[in-house]
Protein backbone atom coordinates (compact mmCIF):
# COMPACT_ATOMS: atom_id res chain seq x y z
CA UNK A 1 0.00 0.00 0.00
CA UNK A 2 0.72 3.59 0.15
CA UNK A 3 1.67 5.35 2.80
CA UNK A 4 0.60 4.16 6.19
CA UNK A 5 1.34 7.38 8.40
CA UNK A 6 0.88 10.73 7.03
CA UNK A 7 4.42 11.45 7.81
CA UNK A 8 5.64 8.82 5.23
CA UNK A 9 4.06 10.25 2.54
CA UNK A 10 5.69 14.01 2.63
CA UNK A 11 8.85 14.96 0.40
CA UNK A 12 8.89 18.11 1.75
CA UNK A 13 8.26 20.08 4.77
CA UNK A 14 7.48 23.92 5.13
CA UNK A 15 9.88 25.78 7.37
CA UNK A 16 8.05 29.08 8.14
CA UNK A 17 6.34 30.56 10.92
CA UNK A 18 2.78 30.52 9.64
CA UNK A 19 2.68 26.68 9.01
CA UNK A 20 2.26 23.79 11.55
CA UNK A 21 2.54 20.08 11.37
CA UNK A 22 0.32 18.02 14.13
CA UNK A 23 -0.17 14.29 13.15
CA UNK A 24 -3.61 15.09 12.36
CA UNK A 25 -3.46 17.92 10.40
CA UNK A 26 -1.52 20.81 8.45
CA UNK A 27 -2.19 24.23 9.54
CA UNK A 28 -1.29 27.53 7.67
CA UNK A 29 -1.84 30.98 7.66
CA UNK A 30 -2.37 32.76 4.85
CA UNK A 31 -2.24 36.35 2.95
CA UNK A 32 -4.32 36.55 0.38
CA UNK A 33 -3.44 39.15 -1.50
CA UNK A 34 -5.50 40.70 -4.25
CA UNK A 35 -5.80 44.40 -6.06
CA UNK A 36 -9.82 46.09 -5.20
CA UNK A 37 -10.43 48.65 -8.14
CA UNK A 38 -12.52 51.83 -8.06
CA UNK A 39 -13.81 54.73 -9.87
CA UNK A 40 -13.02 58.06 -9.21
CA UNK A 41 -16.32 60.01 -9.60
CA UNK A 42 -14.57 63.43 -10.10
CA UNK A 43 -11.63 62.28 -12.41
CA UNK A 44 -13.13 59.46 -13.89
CA UNK A 45 -9.68 57.36 -13.54
CA UNK A 46 -9.74 54.31 -11.78
CA UNK A 47 -8.16 53.90 -8.64
CA UNK A 48 -6.63 50.23 -8.12
CA UNK A 49 -6.00 49.36 -4.54
CA UNK A 50 -4.19 46.89 -3.21
CA UNK A 51 -6.29 44.30 -0.20
CA UNK A 52 -4.82 41.57 2.05
CA UNK A 53 -7.24 38.84 3.14
CA UNK A 54 -6.31 37.26 6.24
CA UNK A 55 -6.95 33.14 5.80
CA UNK A 56 -6.44 29.93 7.95
CA UNK A 57 -6.29 26.87 6.34
CA UNK A 58 -6.59 23.14 7.80
CA UNK A 59 -5.28 20.16 6.12
CA UNK A 60 -6.56 16.91 7.10
CA UNK A 61 -3.22 14.80 6.78
CA UNK A 62 -5.01 10.94 7.15
CA UNK A 63 -5.01 9.86 3.36
CA UNK A 64 -8.83 8.48 3.58
CA UNK A 65 -9.64 4.89 1.99
CA UNK A 66 -11.73 5.57 -0.90
CA UNK A 67 -14.31 4.58 -3.78
CA UNK A 68 -14.99 5.56 -7.02
CA UNK A 69 -18.07 4.54 -8.13
CA UNK A 70 -19.43 5.54 -11.74
CA UNK A 71 -22.74 6.05 -13.43
CA UNK A 72 -22.09 4.27 -16.92
CA UNK A 73 -19.22 1.95 -15.46
CA UNK A 74 -19.63 -0.26 -18.76
CA UNK A 75 -19.14 2.53 -21.31
CA UNK A 76 -15.98 3.22 -23.14
CA UNK A 77 -14.77 5.18 -20.14
CA UNK A 78 -15.36 3.29 -17.12
CA UNK A 79 -13.96 0.43 -18.89
CA UNK A 80 -11.30 2.26 -19.97
CA UNK A 81 -10.07 3.82 -16.42
CA UNK A 82 -11.12 0.44 -14.70
CA UNK A 83 -8.72 -1.76 -16.47
CA UNK A 84 -6.02 1.39 -16.37
CA UNK A 85 -6.31 1.51 -12.92
CA UNK A 86 -5.87 -2.47 -12.49
CA UNK A 87 -2.72 -2.46 -15.01
CA UNK A 88 -0.90 -0.05 -12.48
CA UNK A 89 -1.86 -1.49 -9.55
CA UNK A 90 0.08 -4.98 -11.01
CA UNK A 91 2.34 -2.79 -13.14
CA UNK A 92 1.05 -4.37 -16.28
CA UNK A 93 3.78 -4.68 -19.02
CA UNK A 94 2.35 -6.17 -22.52
CA UNK A 95 3.24 -6.65 -26.02
CA UNK A 96 2.37 -4.09 -28.82
CA UNK A 97 3.37 -3.75 -32.51
CA UNK A 98 6.19 -0.82 -31.55
CA UNK A 99 7.71 -3.08 -28.41
CA UNK A 100 6.51 -3.24 -24.85
CA UNK A 101 4.09 -0.75 -23.18
CA UNK A 102 4.00 -0.17 -19.31
CA UNK A 103 1.30 1.09 -16.85
CA UNK A 104 1.20 4.96 -16.49
CA UNK A 105 -0.78 7.44 -15.60
CA UNK A 106 0.30 9.90 -18.56
CA UNK A 107 -2.51 12.47 -19.16
CA UNK A 108 -3.18 13.27 -15.52
CA UNK A 109 -2.37 16.00 -13.96
CA UNK A 110 -2.05 15.13 -10.78
CA UNK A 111 -0.15 11.90 -11.10
CA UNK A 112 2.01 13.43 -14.36
CA UNK A 113 2.64 16.26 -13.72
CA UNK A 114 5.06 18.55 -11.82
CA UNK A 115 4.87 21.83 -9.86
CA UNK A 116 7.66 24.32 -8.83
CA UNK A 117 8.42 24.13 -4.87
CA UNK A 118 10.84 26.65 -4.83
CA UNK A 119 14.63 27.25 -6.01
CA UNK A 120 17.77 25.26 -4.60
CA UNK A 121 19.76 26.98 -1.77
CA UNK A 122 22.51 26.09 -3.61
CA UNK A 123 22.53 26.33 -7.08
CA UNK A 124 19.68 28.44 -7.87
CA UNK A 125 17.72 26.12 -9.87
CA UNK A 126 14.40 25.41 -9.76
CA UNK A 127 13.05 22.26 -7.37
CA UNK A 128 10.19 20.36 -9.15
CA UNK A 129 7.88 18.08 -7.14
CA UNK A 130 5.30 15.70 -8.56
CA UNK A 131 1.95 17.38 -7.95
CA UNK A 132 0.58 14.26 -6.35
CA UNK A 133 3.06 14.97 -3.22
CA UNK A 134 2.22 18.47 -3.01
CA UNK A 135 -0.65 17.60 -0.56
CA UNK A 136 -1.34 14.03 1.23
CA UNK A 137 -3.28 13.28 -1.94
CA UNK A 138 -5.05 9.53 -2.21
CA UNK A 139 -3.04 7.12 -4.79
CA UNK A 140 -5.35 6.16 -7.46
CA UNK A 141 -3.67 2.82 -7.29
CA UNK A 142 -5.80 2.52 -4.09
CA UNK A 143 -9.04 3.12 -5.57
CA UNK A 144 -11.86 1.03 -4.71
CA UNK A 145 -14.22 1.40 -8.14
CA UNK A 146 -17.57 -0.09 -8.49
CA UNK A 147 -20.90 1.87 -10.51
CA UNK A 148 -23.93 1.27 -12.32
CA UNK A 149 -24.79 0.92 -15.76
CA UNK A 150 -27.89 0.46 -17.96
CA UNK A 151 -25.77 -2.49 -19.60
CA UNK A 152 -25.87 -5.46 -17.51
CA UNK A 153 -22.47 -6.85 -19.36
CA UNK A 154 -19.60 -7.44 -17.18
CA UNK A 155 -16.79 -5.38 -17.63
CA UNK A 156 -14.69 -8.30 -19.43
CA UNK A 157 -17.01 -8.02 -21.97
CA UNK A 158 -17.79 -4.22 -21.83
CA UNK A 159 -14.32 -3.38 -22.87
CA UNK A 160 -14.13 -5.97 -25.15
CA UNK A 161 -17.10 -3.70 -26.50
CA UNK A 162 -15.61 -0.68 -26.45
CA UNK A 163 -12.57 -1.82 -28.46
CA UNK A 164 -10.20 0.87 -26.84
CA UNK A 165 -7.56 -1.22 -25.34
CA UNK A 166 -5.01 -3.70 -26.74
CA UNK A 167 -5.88 -7.50 -26.81
CA UNK A 168 -2.43 -7.78 -24.81
CA UNK A 169 -3.42 -5.58 -22.35
CA UNK A 170 -6.61 -7.22 -21.70
CA UNK A 171 -5.68 -10.53 -21.64
CA UNK A 172 -4.42 -9.86 -18.27
CA UNK A 173 -6.85 -7.86 -16.95
CA UNK A 174 -9.91 -10.16 -18.45
CA UNK A 175 -10.69 -12.13 -15.27
CA UNK A 176 -10.57 -9.20 -12.89
CA UNK A 177 -13.14 -7.56 -14.88
CA UNK A 178 -14.82 -10.56 -15.59
CA UNK A 179 -16.07 -10.51 -11.83
CA UNK A 180 -17.07 -6.63 -11.86
CA UNK A 181 -20.61 -6.42 -13.09
CA UNK A 182 -22.26 -2.91 -12.35
CA UNK A 183 -25.41 -2.31 -10.43
CA UNK A 184 -28.66 -1.59 -12.02
CA UNK A 185 -29.31 1.77 -13.32
CA UNK A 186 -32.31 4.14 -13.60
CA UNK A 187 -32.96 4.44 -17.28
CA UNK A 188 -35.67 7.59 -19.00
CA UNK A 189 -35.55 6.58 -22.33
CA UNK A 190 -36.64 10.26 -23.19
CA UNK A 191 -33.53 11.67 -21.66
CA UNK A 192 -30.60 9.61 -23.81
CA UNK A 193 -31.06 8.62 -27.64
CA UNK A 194 -33.54 6.39 -28.63
CA UNK A 195 -30.63 4.08 -30.43
CA UNK A 196 -29.30 3.35 -26.90
CA UNK A 197 -32.75 1.60 -25.93
CA UNK A 198 -31.15 -2.06 -27.08
CA UNK A 199 -28.28 -1.29 -24.29
CA UNK A 200 -30.79 -1.44 -21.09
CA UNK A 201 -30.97 -4.22 -19.65
CA UNK A 202 -29.76 -4.21 -16.11
CA UNK A 203 -32.57 -1.34 -15.10
CA UNK A 204 -34.02 -0.69 -11.69
CA UNK A 205 -37.83 -0.62 -12.67
CA UNK A 206 -39.93 2.61 -13.15
CA UNK A 207 -39.05 5.23 -16.05
CA UNK A 208 -39.68 8.45 -14.37
CA UNK A 209 -38.02 10.34 -11.82
CA UNK A 210 -38.98 9.11 -8.13
CA UNK A 211 -37.66 8.74 -4.14
CA UNK A 212 -37.85 5.06 -4.59
CA UNK A 213 -34.88 5.65 -6.95
CA UNK A 214 -33.14 8.15 -4.93
CA UNK A 215 -33.13 5.54 -2.13
CA UNK A 216 -32.08 2.79 -4.22
CA UNK A 217 -28.67 4.79 -5.30
CA UNK A 218 -28.30 6.15 -1.81
CA UNK A 219 -28.18 2.39 -0.24
CA UNK A 220 -26.25 1.73 -3.77
CA UNK A 221 -23.67 3.99 -2.10
CA UNK A 222 -23.59 2.81 1.66
CA UNK A 223 -23.64 -0.93 0.52
CA UNK A 224 -20.72 -0.14 -1.15
CA UNK A 225 -18.71 1.94 1.12
CA UNK A 226 -19.76 -0.73 4.21
CA UNK A 227 -18.91 -4.23 1.58
CA UNK A 228 -15.23 -2.60 0.72
CA UNK A 229 -14.38 -0.33 4.39
CA UNK A 230 -14.46 3.00 2.75
CA UNK A 231 -13.51 5.93 4.40
CA UNK A 232 -15.28 8.05 0.94
CA UNK A 233 -17.19 7.30 -1.75
CA UNK A 234 -16.99 9.80 -4.52
CA UNK A 235 -19.51 9.24 -7.54
CA UNK A 236 -19.20 10.49 -11.33
CA UNK A 237 -21.31 10.27 -14.26
CA UNK A 238 -19.56 9.44 -16.96
CA UNK A 239 -22.89 7.85 -18.97
CA UNK A 240 -24.80 9.06 -21.74
CA UNK A 241 -25.52 12.67 -22.64
CA UNK A 242 -28.69 13.45 -21.61
CA UNK A 243 -30.59 16.16 -23.27
CA UNK A 244 -31.07 19.11 -21.44
CA UNK A 245 -34.02 19.18 -18.68
CA UNK A 246 -36.30 22.27 -18.85
CA UNK A 247 -36.06 24.34 -15.93
CA UNK A 248 -39.26 25.30 -15.04
CA UNK A 249 -40.55 27.63 -11.76
CA UNK A 250 -42.35 25.18 -9.52
CA UNK A 251 -40.37 21.66 -10.68
CA UNK A 252 -36.58 22.21 -10.49
CA UNK A 253 -36.19 26.13 -10.00
CA UNK A 254 -35.00 25.48 -6.11
CA UNK A 255 -34.33 22.65 -3.52
CA UNK A 256 -37.66 22.12 -2.42
CA UNK A 257 -39.57 22.21 -5.21
CA UNK A 258 -36.85 19.44 -6.59
CA UNK A 259 -37.65 17.13 -4.19
CA UNK A 260 -41.34 17.57 -4.56
CA UNK A 261 -40.86 16.98 -8.70
CA UNK A 262 -38.96 14.14 -7.70
CA UNK A 263 -41.76 12.86 -5.37
CA UNK A 264 -44.44 13.55 -7.97
CA UNK A 265 -42.56 11.63 -10.90
CA UNK A 266 -42.01 14.95 -13.24
CA UNK A 267 -40.50 14.38 -16.12
CA UNK A 268 -38.28 16.87 -16.42
CA UNK A 269 -36.41 15.13 -13.52
CA UNK A 270 -33.34 13.80 -15.48
CA UNK A 271 -31.85 10.57 -14.57
CA UNK A 272 -28.34 12.36 -14.00
CA UNK A 273 -30.21 14.66 -11.57
CA UNK A 274 -31.80 11.93 -9.67
CA UNK A 275 -28.12 10.84 -8.94
CA UNK A 276 -26.83 13.80 -8.01
CA UNK A 277 -29.52 14.48 -6.02
CA UNK A 278 -29.22 11.02 -3.85
CA UNK A 279 -25.60 11.97 -3.32
CA UNK A 280 -26.07 14.96 -2.21
CA UNK A 281 -28.34 13.50 0.34
CA UNK A 282 -25.89 10.66 1.18
CA UNK A 283 -22.46 13.41 1.41
CA UNK A 284 -21.15 11.96 -1.42
CA UNK A 285 -19.39 14.62 -3.35
CA UNK A 286 -21.33 13.71 -7.23
CA UNK A 287 -19.44 15.42 -10.38
CA UNK A 288 -21.08 15.48 -13.93
CA UNK A 289 -18.72 14.32 -16.82
CA UNK A 290 -21.10 15.16 -19.44
CA UNK A 291 -22.83 18.41 -20.47
CA UNK A 292 -26.31 17.70 -19.98
CA UNK A 293 -27.92 20.62 -17.04
CA UNK A 294 -27.66 18.02 -14.26
CA UNK A 295 -26.99 20.74 -11.84
CA UNK A 296 -30.75 22.84 -11.56
CA UNK A 297 -30.84 25.60 -9.74
CA UNK A 298 -32.69 23.59 -6.91
CA UNK A 299 -30.10 20.68 -7.47
CA UNK A 300 -27.26 23.70 -6.37
CA UNK A 301 -29.52 25.09 -4.01
CA UNK A 302 -29.80 21.16 -2.17
CA UNK A 303 -26.46 20.53 -2.53
CA UNK A 304 -25.39 24.38 -0.82
CA UNK A 305 -28.01 23.60 1.95
CA UNK A 306 -27.16 20.15 2.78
CA UNK A 307 -23.43 21.24 2.58
CA UNK A 308 -22.21 18.45 -0.07
CA UNK A 309 -19.83 18.86 -2.74
CA UNK A 310 -20.72 18.76 -6.40
CA UNK A 311 -18.89 19.70 -9.56
CA UNK A 312 -19.07 19.32 -13.41
CA UNK A 313 -19.72 20.09 -16.51
CA UNK A 314 -18.40 17.58 -19.14
CA UNK A 315 -14.82 16.32 -19.27
CA UNK A 316 -12.45 18.86 -21.11
CA UNK A 317 -10.31 16.45 -22.86
CA UNK A 318 -9.49 17.04 -26.40
CA UNK A 319 -10.66 19.59 -29.17
CA UNK A 320 -11.84 21.98 -26.50
CA UNK A 321 -8.32 21.45 -24.39
CA UNK A 322 -6.67 22.75 -27.38
CA UNK A 323 -8.91 25.54 -27.34
CA UNK A 324 -8.92 27.31 -24.13
CA UNK A 325 -5.16 26.97 -24.37
CA UNK A 326 -4.71 28.11 -28.02
CA UNK A 327 -7.38 30.54 -27.70
CA UNK A 328 -5.77 32.13 -24.39
CA UNK A 329 -2.65 32.53 -26.12
CA UNK A 330 -3.65 34.02 -29.01
CA UNK A 331 -5.83 36.77 -27.39
CA UNK A 332 -3.08 37.15 -24.72
CA UNK A 333 -0.70 37.74 -27.64
CA UNK A 334 -3.24 40.50 -29.13
CA UNK A 335 -4.13 38.45 -31.83
CA UNK A 336 -7.63 39.47 -33.40
CA UNK A 337 -9.46 35.33 -33.24
CA UNK A 338 -12.23 36.10 -35.69
CA UNK A 339 -13.48 32.34 -36.34
CA UNK A 340 -13.01 29.41 -35.02
CA UNK A 341 -14.42 26.12 -36.86
CA UNK A 342 -14.35 22.64 -35.24
CA UNK A 343 -15.61 19.66 -36.59
CA UNK A 344 -15.39 16.31 -35.20
CA UNK A 345 -16.11 12.92 -35.84
CA UNK A 346 -16.33 9.81 -33.94
CA UNK A 347 -16.99 6.28 -34.06
CA UNK A 348 -17.73 5.25 -30.61
CA UNK A 349 -21.21 4.93 -28.70
CA UNK A 350 -20.79 8.17 -27.14
CA UNK A 351 -20.97 9.35 -30.71
CA UNK A 352 -23.74 7.53 -31.87
CA UNK A 353 -25.35 8.68 -29.01
CA UNK A 354 -24.75 12.10 -29.96
CA UNK A 355 -26.22 11.43 -33.42
CA UNK A 356 -29.40 11.68 -32.01
CA UNK A 357 -30.57 16.06 -32.16
CA UNK A 358 -31.12 16.63 -28.36
CA UNK A 359 -28.27 15.30 -26.97
CA UNK A 360 -25.89 16.98 -29.60
CA UNK A 361 -27.77 20.05 -28.62
CA UNK A 362 -26.49 19.69 -24.79
CA UNK A 363 -22.96 19.26 -26.25
CA UNK A 364 -22.93 21.98 -28.31
CA UNK A 365 -24.13 24.33 -25.40
CA UNK A 366 -21.14 22.77 -23.36
CA UNK A 367 -18.76 23.42 -26.65
CA UNK A 368 -19.72 26.79 -27.65
CA UNK A 369 -18.98 29.48 -24.44
CA UNK A 370 -15.40 28.02 -23.50
CA UNK A 371 -13.82 31.07 -25.01
CA UNK A 372 -16.09 33.88 -23.86
CA UNK A 373 -14.16 34.73 -20.88
CA UNK A 374 -11.10 35.62 -22.67
CA UNK A 375 -12.90 37.49 -25.46
CA UNK A 376 -13.81 39.09 -22.57
CA UNK A 377 -11.20 40.82 -21.38
CA UNK A 378 -9.74 42.07 -23.68
CA UNK A 379 -11.04 45.28 -24.67
CA UNK A 380 -8.86 46.13 -27.09
CA UNK A 381 -9.37 43.69 -29.59
CA UNK A 382 -13.04 43.65 -29.24
CA UNK A 383 -16.15 45.99 -28.79
CA UNK A 384 -18.33 44.85 -26.18
CA UNK A 385 -20.79 42.43 -26.71
CA UNK A 386 -18.32 41.13 -29.67
CA UNK A 387 -17.19 37.57 -30.06
CA UNK A 388 -15.30 35.71 -32.60
CA UNK A 389 -17.86 33.41 -34.87
CA UNK A 390 -18.08 29.98 -33.16
CA UNK A 391 -19.69 26.91 -34.72
CA UNK A 392 -19.18 22.85 -33.32
CA UNK A 393 -20.10 19.92 -35.85
CA UNK A 394 -19.76 16.47 -34.55
CA UNK A 395 -20.80 13.79 -36.53
CA UNK A 396 -21.12 9.50 -35.64
CA UNK A 397 -18.69 7.54 -38.38
CA UNK A 398 -18.54 4.35 -36.94
CA UNK A 399 -15.55 3.53 -38.97
CA UNK A 400 -13.08 5.79 -36.64
CA UNK A 401 -14.12 3.95 -33.44
CA UNK A 402 -13.23 5.21 -30.10
CA UNK A 403 -10.10 7.19 -32.69
CA UNK A 404 -11.85 10.40 -32.17
CA UNK A 405 -11.18 13.28 -34.68
CA UNK A 406 -11.59 16.94 -34.23
CA UNK A 407 -10.34 19.23 -37.01
CA UNK A 408 -10.12 22.94 -35.79
CA UNK A 409 -9.96 26.34 -38.09
CA UNK A 410 -8.97 29.44 -36.40
CA UNK A 411 -8.95 32.56 -38.56
CA UNK A 412 -7.55 35.58 -37.10
CA UNK A 413 -6.34 39.25 -37.86
CA UNK A 414 -3.22 40.31 -37.36
CA UNK A 415 -1.05 43.53 -38.32
CA UNK A 416 -2.20 46.18 -40.66
CA UNK A 417 -5.41 43.71 -42.18
CA UNK A 418 -3.52 40.70 -42.18
CA UNK A 419 -4.65 37.12 -41.35
CA UNK A 420 -3.17 33.93 -39.78
CA UNK A 421 -5.11 30.87 -40.52
CA UNK A 422 -3.98 28.20 -38.01
CA UNK A 423 -5.40 24.73 -38.47
CA UNK A 424 -5.29 21.70 -36.34
CA UNK A 425 -6.16 18.31 -36.96
CA UNK A 426 -6.19 16.08 -33.74
CA UNK A 427 -6.73 12.68 -33.61
CA UNK A 428 -6.68 10.50 -30.48
CA UNK A 429 -8.79 7.65 -28.29
CA UNK A 430 -11.16 9.76 -27.23
CA UNK A 431 -11.41 7.53 -23.73
CA UNK A 432 -7.54 7.43 -23.49
CA UNK A 433 -7.95 10.98 -22.70
CA UNK A 434 -10.85 11.12 -20.76
CA UNK A 435 -9.65 8.70 -18.04
CA UNK A 436 -6.65 10.54 -16.59
CA UNK A 437 -9.48 13.03 -16.00
CA UNK A 438 -11.80 10.79 -14.56
CA UNK A 439 -8.66 10.35 -12.18
CA UNK A 440 -7.82 13.56 -11.53
CA UNK A 441 -11.69 14.70 -10.54
CA UNK A 442 -11.78 12.06 -8.11
CA UNK A 443 -8.20 13.04 -6.45
CA UNK A 444 -8.64 16.93 -6.51
CA UNK A 445 -12.18 16.67 -5.06
CA UNK A 446 -10.78 13.99 -2.32
CA UNK A 447 -8.62 16.47 -1.53
CA UNK A 448 -10.86 19.27 -1.22
CA UNK A 449 -12.99 17.54 1.52
CA UNK A 450 -10.39 17.43 3.85
CA UNK A 451 -9.19 21.39 3.56
CA UNK A 452 -10.94 23.57 5.66
CA UNK A 453 -10.89 27.16 6.27
CA UNK A 454 -11.53 30.43 8.27
CA UNK A 455 -11.26 33.88 8.00
CA UNK A 456 -8.37 35.10 10.97
CA UNK A 457 -10.21 38.66 11.11
CA UNK A 458 -13.57 37.08 11.65
CA UNK A 459 -12.50 34.21 14.25
CA UNK A 460 -15.56 31.96 13.13
CA UNK A 461 -15.03 27.99 12.84
CA UNK A 462 -13.80 26.31 10.16
CA UNK A 463 -15.99 25.56 6.83
CA UNK A 464 -15.72 23.44 3.58
CA UNK A 465 -14.78 25.63 0.57
CA UNK A 466 -18.47 26.38 -1.34
CA UNK A 467 -20.18 23.26 -2.28
CA UNK A 468 -19.63 23.85 -6.16
CA UNK A 469 -16.09 23.15 -6.65
CA UNK A 470 -14.81 25.14 -9.49
CA UNK A 471 -11.35 24.52 -8.59
CA UNK A 472 -12.26 21.29 -10.98
CA UNK A 473 -12.30 23.96 -14.03
CA UNK A 474 -9.03 22.49 -15.80
CA UNK A 475 -10.72 18.98 -16.09
CA UNK A 476 -14.05 20.22 -17.59
CA UNK A 477 -15.40 21.92 -20.60
CA UNK A 478 -17.97 23.52 -18.80
CA UNK A 479 -17.36 24.76 -15.82
CA UNK A 480 -19.59 25.19 -12.82
CA UNK A 481 -19.28 27.57 -10.33
CA UNK A 482 -20.61 28.73 -6.86
CA UNK A 483 -24.16 30.50 -8.36
CA UNK A 484 -23.22 34.37 -9.16
CA UNK A 485 -19.60 33.69 -9.58
CA UNK A 486 -17.82 34.24 -12.91
CA UNK A 487 -16.72 31.23 -15.76
CA UNK A 488 -12.68 30.88 -16.03
CA UNK A 489 -12.13 29.25 -18.99
CA UNK A 490 -8.33 30.05 -19.71
CA UNK A 491 -6.64 26.91 -18.92
CA UNK A 492 -3.17 28.32 -17.89
CA UNK A 493 -5.15 30.40 -15.07
CA UNK A 494 -7.42 27.09 -14.60
CA UNK A 495 -3.92 25.61 -13.57
CA UNK A 496 -2.87 28.18 -11.52
CA UNK A 497 -5.56 28.39 -9.58
CA UNK A 498 -5.10 24.70 -8.83
CA UNK A 499 -1.67 25.11 -8.24
CA UNK A 500 -2.41 27.87 -5.96
CA UNK A 501 -4.54 26.69 -3.66
CA UNK A 502 -3.26 24.10 -2.73
CA UNK A 503 0.08 26.27 -2.13
CA UNK A 504 -1.85 28.35 0.44
CA UNK A 505 -2.84 24.89 2.46
CA UNK A 506 1.25 24.66 2.82
CA UNK A 507 1.49 28.52 3.42
CA UNK A 508 3.40 28.70 -0.17
CA UNK A 509 3.13 32.04 -2.28
CA UNK A 510 1.51 31.47 -5.56
CA UNK A 511 3.82 30.32 -8.05
CA UNK A 512 5.72 33.67 -9.62
CA UNK A 513 7.23 33.36 -12.82
CA UNK A 514 9.07 36.49 -12.04
CA UNK A 515 12.36 35.08 -11.25
CA UNK A 516 13.93 38.32 -9.54
CA UNK A 517 16.58 36.30 -8.41
CA UNK A 518 17.87 35.81 -11.81
CA UNK A 519 16.97 39.29 -12.83
CA UNK A 520 18.49 41.48 -9.91
CA UNK A 521 22.04 40.61 -9.02
P1 LIG B 1 -20.30 5.30 -23.63
O1 LIG B 1 -21.54 5.46 -24.41
O2 LIG B 1 -19.30 4.30 -24.09
O3 LIG B 1 -20.63 4.96 -22.12
C1 LIG B 1 -21.76 5.43 -21.46
C2 LIG B 1 -22.35 4.30 -20.62
O4 LIG B 1 -23.42 4.83 -19.86
C3 LIG B 1 -22.92 3.17 -21.44
O5 LIG B 1 -22.36 1.94 -21.01
C4 LIG B 1 -24.42 3.22 -21.14
O6 LIG B 1 -25.00 1.92 -21.12
C5 LIG B 1 -24.44 3.87 -19.79
N1 LIG B 1 -25.67 4.57 -19.39
C6 LIG B 1 -26.50 5.35 -20.10
N2 LIG B 1 -27.48 5.84 -19.32
C7 LIG B 1 -27.25 5.40 -18.08
C8 LIG B 1 -27.88 5.59 -16.83
N3 LIG B 1 -28.99 6.31 -16.72
N4 LIG B 1 -27.34 4.99 -15.74
C9 LIG B 1 -26.23 4.23 -15.83
N5 LIG B 1 -25.59 4.02 -16.99
C10 LIG B 1 -26.09 4.60 -18.09
O7 LIG B 1 -19.66 6.76 -23.58
P2 LIG B 1 -18.18 7.21 -23.13
O8 LIG B 1 -17.35 7.34 -24.35
O9 LIG B 1 -17.71 6.37 -22.02
O10 LIG B 1 -18.50 8.68 -22.61
C11 LIG B 1 -19.28 8.85 -21.45
C12 LIG B 1 -19.76 10.27 -21.32
O11 LIG B 1 -18.66 11.12 -21.14
C13 LIG B 1 -20.53 10.79 -22.54
O12 LIG B 1 -21.64 11.53 -22.13
C14 LIG B 1 -19.54 11.70 -23.18
O13 LIG B 1 -20.16 12.76 -23.90
C15 LIG B 1 -18.80 12.23 -21.99
N6 LIG B 1 -17.51 12.77 -22.36
C16 LIG B 1 -16.52 11.96 -22.86
C17 LIG B 1 -15.30 12.50 -23.23
C18 LIG B 1 -14.17 11.66 -23.75
O14 LIG B 1 -13.16 12.17 -24.11
N7 LIG B 1 -14.29 10.37 -23.79
C19 LIG B 1 -15.11 13.87 -23.11
C20 LIG B 1 -16.12 14.67 -22.61
C21 LIG B 1 -17.31 14.09 -22.22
Amino acid sequence: GHGSTPASRDVFVVDSPNVTYTDEEILSRYTYRTTIVSKDAASGKYVAKPKETAYEFKTDRKVPRVGMMLVGWGGNNGTTVTAGIIANQRRLVWDTREGPRAANYYGSVIMGSTMKLGTDAATMKDINIPFHDVLPMVHPNDLVIGGWDISGMNLADAMDRAAVLEPTLKAQVKKEMAQMIPLPSIYYPDFIAANQEDRADNVIPGNKASMAHVEKIRQDIRGFKAANNLDKVIVQWTANTERYADVIAGVNDTADNLLKAIEAGHEEVSPSTVFAVACILEGAPFINGSPQNTFVPGCIELAEREGAFVGGDDFKSGQTKMKSALVDFLINAGIRLTSIASYNHLGNNDGRNLSSHRQFRSKEISKSTVVDDMVDANSVLYAPGEHPDHTVVIKYMPAVGDNKRALDEYYAEIFLGGHQTISIFNVCEDSLLASPLIIDLVLVTEMMTRIKWRSTAKGEDYKGFHSVLSILSYMLKAPLTPPSTPVVNALTKQRAALTNIFRACLGLEPESDMTLEHKLF
